[in-house]
């Protein structure tokens, strides 16, 4: 049985999974604790509940997924979402506590490892698992492998720029994938094709831009054929690098369905390298989105 730990901005998640199941949940509040100390010891009291409730297999190890963590260091590296200003070391912090061996890695990268044992990517040893939400996220797996680069910090599709002088990112820099694809970014499509009275955007997220584009709104439509275009470039350039059999998309945005896959499909064949044309397949993650996090964080630790 492996402790799946997923760390969010506000919350964090527990699941016991066996089997590829969670079998049991717990979640605390990442905030409020008065350093990451406290907080490990929190996380620590949660796992020791859960797993004494289940008394009759032994935990064997921990997987955390988190933001800015890297699996090669077992650190999270001053993530800009979460409380902790500094370094925190929560793989050998969950270790100690916990008695078991503790991976921590990044929660995109957990994502991908979970999709490829449990998921739509089971047994595809080349796979590419891309997460679509407040950002993009991404986890590369290379003849078998999850692809960590020389520094832990590879694979980062959402960074690799797309527009030359484009949008603004979070990241500093003009142009990125995560400025056109995102929540964010396709909002910022609506409201630019839309002019400045963009009223449907009171609501969150893209679900006001699906309702519309379902209703006939014409700006709407266009949003997820630009989205969808962009999207498309990013993996056609994606393949060529490492030529995954699959690419199984993920996230927020994917609850839009066929508003955004069909234009994607259409796009992908039209931009895909003549040689890997009929070779790669896009899928949607068939994973319930709150148990992905947790099995992808199991299977970090399981690996
Ligand atoms: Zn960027």
């Amino acid at each position: 049985m492996i402790l799946g730990i997923d760390i969010g901005g506000t919350t964090s998640k527990l699941g016991l999974v066996h089997d590829g199941k969670v079998l049991a949940r717990a979640r605390i509040n990442t905030l409020g604790h008065a350093d990451e100390h406290a907080f490990a010891d929190a996380l620590a009291d949660a796992g020791h509940r859960l797993v004494q409730a289940d008394d009759h297999r032994p935990l064997r190890a921990v997987g955390i997924g988190a933001p800015n963590a890297n699996q090669l260091t077992g650190i999270i590296e001053m993530a800009p979402n979460l409380p902790w200003k500094n370094d925190v070391p929560l793989a050998r912090m969950m270790a100690d506590r916990l008695n078991v061996p503790a991976v921590l890695g990044n929660d995109a990268n957990a994502a991908a490892l979970g999709e490829w044992r449990y998921g739509a990517g089971r047994g595809i040893d080349d796979l590419l698992v891309v997460t679509l939400g407040t950002g993009v996220g991404s986890g590369f797996i290379v003849n078998g492998k999850l692809v960590l680069g020389s520094a832990g910090n590879a694979g980062e599709l959402g960074h690799m720029i797309l527009v030359p002088d484009g949008r603004q990112c979070t990241c500093g820099r003009r142009g990125c994938v995560e400025a056109y694809v995102s929540i964010r970014g396709m909002r910022e499509t609506y409201a630019e094709l839309a002019g400045s009275v963009a009223g449907i955007l009171s609501e969150e997220g893209v679900l006001p831009i699906a309702k519309a584009a379902s209703d006939g709104d014409a700006n709407a439509v266009r949003t997820f054929d630009e989205s969808a275009r962009w999207l498309a470039i990013a993996l056609a350039n994606a393949v060529c690098a490492t030529g995954p059999k699959r690419i199984v998309l993920f996230g927020g945005i994917m609850r839009s369905g066929d508003l955004l896959m069909k234009p994607l499909q259409e796009h992908f064949g039209k931009v895909l390298l003549n040689i890997y044309q009929g070779r790669v397949d896009l899928t949607v993650s068939a994973l319930e989105e709150d148990d992905a996090a947790l099995l992808g964080a199991a299977a970090l630790g399981e690996q």
